[in-house]
Order: C-alpha cells, then sequence, then structure tokens
C-alpha cells in the first residue's frame, strides 16, 4: 500500500446535475475539512453511488453500518486505555462549563482530535504517544468540573471521578508509559515494549514465540493464520488465546457487525456473495481461523459483483510480530471504466512474471488469478480510518494467495481527494530540481503514481514464490518491509518497460520518469517530513521506500546515477541517468526476492538496518525547515460521507441518500454516540 500524491490530476468526472443526489462536481467540492497538530482532514466523494440499483445501495447502506459498527474495537486493541480515555474527553468536550476559548480548552480540543485521528494515544504514523499540551492541573479539574452522570460510560464498577483521574494522568502524561504503539526496535521485548493490547500484561516476547511455535505445524502446507483473532493472555501463570467472536473478547461490537452482515446478505448482488457474507458471519460466531480462510478464499474468488468490502481482523502491521491483526473496514464498488487499465495489466500478469528480473528458482510458473479493479470507496473504517491507505492486495496468507490469487484494488476516489487538495500548494516548488521535472510530474505525475500504486497491488504482492519449506514469517519483524520493497521494486522496475507503452497504459517511453523521480525524491529526502527530529524510521512501508531509494543512490554513486545536489544551500535529488536506475531496481528486485524465497533473515535484516531505517540528522532538518515555510500537513485523515436510508410508511427502504456535509468532530461524536457498545476497559 501508497499513501500519499501531490501532483495534479488530470481526468475529471462529470457529474449530473439534474439528480437531486448527484455527486458534487471537483470544482464545487470542498475537499479540506479541518486541520490540527499535523492533520488536515479531508472529505472525498462517492462518484456514480446515485447510478447503483436501490438493491445494490441498500446493501451498501448495511455494509457501511456493518463497517462503523467495529470502531471500537481498534480503539481497544490499540492501547488498554484508550476507549476510556476517548470516552473521558468527549464528556468533558461536550460538557465544558468553563471557558471554552481558554488556551488549555483549545489544546484539549486539539488533543481529542489527534485521538480519535490515531484512534488512541498514540500517533497514526509514528507510533509515538504524543504529547497533550494542557497541564494535568487542567485535566483534573475539567473532569471535576463535569457532572459525573456524564462520565457514566467510563467509570469503572466502584471509581470515582478522581480515580480516574488518578488512573488517566500518568497514561496520558508520563513519557515513558506506553511510549510507541508498536515498538520495532532492534534488541528489546518487542512486546514488553510496545504499548498496545494484542498481548496480556507481563507476557513476554520469548513466551509468544514459544506459544506459537508449539502450535504451528511446519508440514501443514495450508497452514492457518496462527494468533490472527486473539489476545494472548497469562492467567495463573498460563498463556491463553482471548478469541474476538461472539461470546469472546469484543462480542458486543461483533454482535453488532454481524446483526448489519446479516441485513446485507438479504440484498446481496447474487449467490456467491450472499456465501461470502454468511461464512463472514460464521467466522465472527466461532473465531476459527478455518473458517476464515475458507471465508477469504470464497472472497477471492467472487470477482463478478460490482460492490465489495473488507470486514474483520486484516492486516498485522500493529502487532511487533506480525501475527495479530488489527479490526478494520472498507465498503466499496467497482469503478468500471478505470477498471480496464487494471485488467490490461493482469491478464498480462504471466509475462510480467516470467520477464522480471529475478532469478528463475524464485518465480511462479503460474501467476494465478491476479485480479485488479479500480474502487470506489463509499466507507472507510476501524483501522482505514481517518487515515487510509489508496491501494489494498488481500488477502495476506501466502497459501491462499499462492492457490487461489489476490484480490488487488486502487481506491481513486480517495487519491483524487489528495491530489485535489495539493493543487498548488507550493510542494513541487520547493522540492523539485528543475521545471522540466515539475512539468513531467504535471503531465504524467497522477496517472504513473496510480499506474505504480496498481502494478505493486495487482502484481508486485503477487509475484514469486516461497521455496519449500521456507518458513512464511522468517524474516520476523523485517517482514512487512521486505514484502512492501518486494511489491515496490516490482512496479517500478515495470513501469519504464515499453511493453507497458505497448499495451497502451503509458502514452510514450518518457511518462515513466514522473515516478522515478517522486519515488527518488520521497525516499531520500521528502517523507522524512514524516519524522520527527532524532527519530528513526519504523513504519514499515517508509521504511521500504528509504531501503530502496538509498540503495540505489549509494549502489549508482561511482557513476553518478542519482545525485544530491545543493542550490542555494538547499538539497535537491537529479537523476542523471534513467535508464542505470532502472537497472539498479531490478537488481535489488532481484536481491530481495531472493531474500524473500529463501527465508534469509540475515540478509533481510542487514539491508533494513543499513539502508532504511537510519536517517541523516542534517538534511532531515533542512527537510524539515523547508517543509515547514509551507505550512503544509504532513498527514492528511478523511471524513466518511453520511448515508441516510429513505423509508416508505410501511418502513421499506425506497433510497439511500448520501451527504458530505458532517464536519470532523460532529462525526466522531456521532460515531461515539451511535456504534460505541464495548465496555472502556475489555
Ligand atoms: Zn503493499
Amino acid at each position: 500500500m501508497k499513501k500519499l500524491t501531490f501532483i495534479f490530476m488530470t481526468s475529471l468526472l462529470i457529474a449530473c446535475s439534474s439528480n437531486k443526489n448527484a455527486t458534487p462536481a471537483i470544482e464545487d467540492f470542498n475537499y479540506s475539512v479541518d486541520k490540527f497538530a499535523d492533520v488536515e482532514i479531508l472529505r472525498y466523494r462517492v462518484p456514480d453511488f446515485e447510478t447503483l440499483s436501490l438493491q445494490q445501495k441498500e446493501l451498501v447502506y448495511y455494509l457501511t453500518e456493518a463497517a462503523l459498527a467495529g470502531r471500537d474495537i481498534l480503539y481497544d486493541q490499540n492501547n488498554k486505555y484508550n476507549l476510556t480515555i476517548r470516552r473521558t474527553l468527549e464528556a468533558v468536550y461536550q460538557n465544558y462549563k468553563g471557558d471554552r476559548n481558554s488556551t488549555d480548552f483549545q489544546h484539549l480540543t486539539t488533543y481529542l482530535k489527534r485521538v480519535w485521528m490515531g484512534n488512541g494515544i498514540h500517533h497514526h504514523y509514528s507510533e509515538d504517544k504524543f504529547t497533550p499540551e494542557f497541564t494535568q492541573q487542567f485535566f483534573a479539574e475539567a473532569i471535576r468540573s463535569i457532572d459525573a452522570k456524564n462520565l457514566e460510560n467510563v467509570l469503572q464498577p466502584g471509581q470515582t471521578p478522581d480515580s480516574l483521574i488518578a488512573q488517566l494522568t500518568p497514561v496520558i502524561f508520563d513519557p515513558a508509559l506506553y511510549p510507541k504503539r508498536t515498538n520495532q526496535e532492534h534488541g528489546v521485548d518487542l512486546i514488553l515494549t510496545s504499548g498496545n493490547n494484542y498481548y496480556g500484561q507481563g507476557v513476554t516476547q520469548p513466551e509468544v514465540e514459544a506459544f506459537y511455535a508449539q502450535m504451528k505445524d511446519p508440514n501443514d502446507p495450508r497452514p492457518i493464520s496462527y494468533g490472527l483473532n486473539s489476545k494472548l493472555v497469562k492467567e495463573n501463570g498460563k498463556l491463553i488465546e482471548k478469541t474476538y467472536r461472539i461470546g469472546g473478547l469484543y462480542s458486543p461490537a461483533i454482535e453488532k457487525i454481524v446483526f448489519w452482515l446479516e441485513k446485507a446478505a438479504t440484498v446481496a448482488e447474487n449467490d456467491k456473495q450472499k456465501d461470502v457474507i454468511n461464512t463472514l458471519i460464521s467466522y465472527y460466531r466461532t473465531g476459527n481461523l478455518r473458517t476464515y480462510d475458507e471465508y477469504s478464499i470464497k472472497w477471492v474468488e467472487d470477482l463478478a459483483s460490482q460492490i465489495d468490502f473488507v470486514n474483520g481482523f486484516t492486516e498485522t502491521y500493529g502487532d511487533p510480530l506480525g501475527m495479530k491483526a488489527s479490526w478494520e473496514s472498507i465498503v466499496n464498488f467497482k469503478n468500471v471504466e478505470a477498471t480496464k487499465r487494471t485488467e490490461i495489466i493482469s491478464s498480462n500478469a504471466q509475462w510480467f512474471e516470467n520477464n522480471s528480473p529475478v532469478d528463475p528458482q524464485y518465480k511462479k510458473d503460474k501467476v494465478k488469478g491476479v485480479s485488479a479493479k479500480v474502487i470506489t470507496a463509499a466507507i472507510l473504517a476501524g483501522d482505514c480510518y481517518p487515515a487510509t491507505p489508496i491501494g489494498v492486495n488481500l488477502p495476506n496468507a501466502n497459501w491462499i494467495r499462492a492457490e487461489h490469487g489476490s484480490k488487488s484494488v486502487t481506491i481513486e476516489n480517495i487519491t483524487e481527494a489528495y491530489d485535489q487538495a495539493s493543487l498548488g500548494n507550493g510542494f513541487a516548488e520547493e522540492f523539485m530540481w528543475s521545471d522540466a521535472d515539475r512539468e513531467i510530474a504535471k503531465e504524467y505525475g497522477s496517472l504513473t503514481d496510480n499506474l505504480h500504486t496498481d502494478l505493486h497491488e495487482c502484481l508486485g504482492h503477487g509475484s514469486g514464490k516461497l521455496l519449500p519449506g521456507v518458513d512464511p514469517d522468517a524474516l520476523k519483524a523485517y517482514g512487512s518491509t521486505i514484502e512492501e520493497a518486494r511489491a515496490d521494486l516490482f512496479g517500478l522496475y515495470y513501469i519504464a518497460d515499453p511493453k507497458i507503452v505497448e499495451l497502451g497504459i503509458l502514452p510514450n517511453n518518457e511518462a515513466y520518469k514522473a515516478e522515478y523521480y517522486r519515488f527518488m525524491m520521497n525516499g531520500l529526502m521528502t517523507q522524512l517530513t514524516r519524522i520527527q527530529p532524532g527519530k528513526n524510521i519504523e513504519e514499515a512501508h517508509m521504511r521500504n521506500r528509504q531501503l530502496i531509494a538509498a540503495w540505489v543512490y549509494e549502489k549508482g554513486k561511482a557513476e553518478n546515477v542519482v545525485e544530491l545536489k545543493k542550490r542555494d544551500g538547499k538539497t535537491y535529488v537529479v537523476i542523471n541517468d534513467y535508464a542505470k536506475v532502472r537497472t539498479l531496481f531490478g537488481k535489488l528486485l532481484a536481491e530481495i526476492q531472493k531474500i524473500k524465497s529463501t527465508g534469509d533473515f540475515e540478509g533481510a535484516k542487514t539491508l533494513v538496518e543499513t539502508y532504511a531505517v537510519k536517517v541523516d540528522p542534517k538534511l532531515h532538518a533542512e527537510v524539515l525547515q523547508r517543509y515547514k515555510k509551507l505550512n503544509l500537513a504532513p498527514y492528511r485523515g478523511f471524513v466518511n460521507p453520511v448515508y441516510t436510508a429513505i423509508k416508505d410508511a410501511s418502513g421499506k427502504i425506497t433510497d439511500i441518500h448520501i451527504s458530505y456535509d458532517e464536519n470532523y468532530v460532529d462525526q466522531n461524536l456521532r460515531y461515539s454516540r451511535e456504534y460505541s457498545v464495548l465496555p472502556s476497559i475489555n
């Protein structure tokens, strides 16, 4: 998955103005909604929603309700006090009778907005605990000043507002407590030092590793995703899994999800889709990971339906050991026009696999079912809200991908929002070397960026194979970075291939340079805008980008392939030889595929630790200073549209209306009112 784009979007979608619930036109749409701390909140359009049939709209509606119903789960997964903190802050925000214009109250408001953005007390991207700017004293006074009945859904039995203050103050203010949500730092116990809630109090990394090692059957060619949907806790000195399911952990929220999924099943587009939904329901009832695999296979094989969704414990980036999954949901429908592009890529998947620079022994003889489509997101939820990926490739289980393929999507209405919100913000003028670089970016940047995402998702993740007997988790904490690098490199290598022009996907043999320049500039310099001074790079996608860019820079140094040039005391990326950059991308792809295929932990470690983690403090400081002057937010999140079911006198749904006018604060407060059923401590 890739995240940010900043280049002009060339394809305009024209909305029909005669329909009273038609999609607003791009030029009439206000993309930017809110700005605080290091975040800008955007809204996104849902083009063509009005062209769906009533049954399809109803299906989307039920699935969006199922998506929003899981919101609290992620908060609790991210840290055990997140729900208590969110509810306490919301109670203060809504009931505080003191001076709402005071600096302290403003700071509390900003902090609450950040908690919504991070789904908890840690930054959504850096995963560091953020620091409140209001005082401990104000926090205590504000809580004492509101009526205790406003804290009804917060206080545990026997708890008073004062003991609540005592409980939360260190969690919010003490920098040494839960400093990181997911710790990836080498050489410490990653479980004990992570602030998330996937493991119980006192559970250690060696204990977790031993627990799952004895559970795994190394001879099972179709292993379940061990530990995916449970919290591992110690009870009476014994480790046990508390499974996320109806009757288990998070049951109240999962019951709601299932309630809406059951309604969705009644309006499914076809029997196959109905079966997908029903299998997911039965997994939520039992927590059985074999059923989850069954569901994943049915889901990946449902290619006919126009409406699609992700709903479940899916991505494992939040667990330092990469086993436990955070809850997320995206509901979407196919963007038919744009999907033609990815269909061309997918139907040539075998050609790409055969012609890649990878050693033949690591290639797939038969690339199966690489399906790809461009989608329009209808709702973002759980770990996809407010921050969201712009591409998704699922399922994650290696054996399912090998035997049944994977589904790959690019979320074009989200990239549209990014692009439109970034027009003319001065970024390209500040950081790009020349007018020529800017010209080519303006002309082809959006197209090639979307295409790189397509290649990454449609071909990259699905390419290559593990040698027999190689443990899919062999690369451990380095696995995510290596996997993302593999997918990115596959895309980078092929975006410059004449085959892409031959297939009519790019108009000429120059366009790819827009993506090469963007990628190298981002990986070597501008993504550092997202890192605080003195910090290393932690997040897997960012590590992967620096790994690739820094490796290519270093390996091409002797021939001056890529330069970091100075002008007026400012550093710029200059690419002198695009063809050699491509060759180097190909070399690194071969190297990384070998590491993945052979489960070479030491190889992965060396590459990541050498190129992907450390930051040049001087360059970092310069980039931050230049970026600061532009006054841009380095991160973006989203608000969702609001869907309203229109019913006739008998209660039958006659239409689903969509509106775009809800702001960030109102939306989060409403979600907390309408979709919050979990206890504060689970
Ligand atoms: Zn990816």
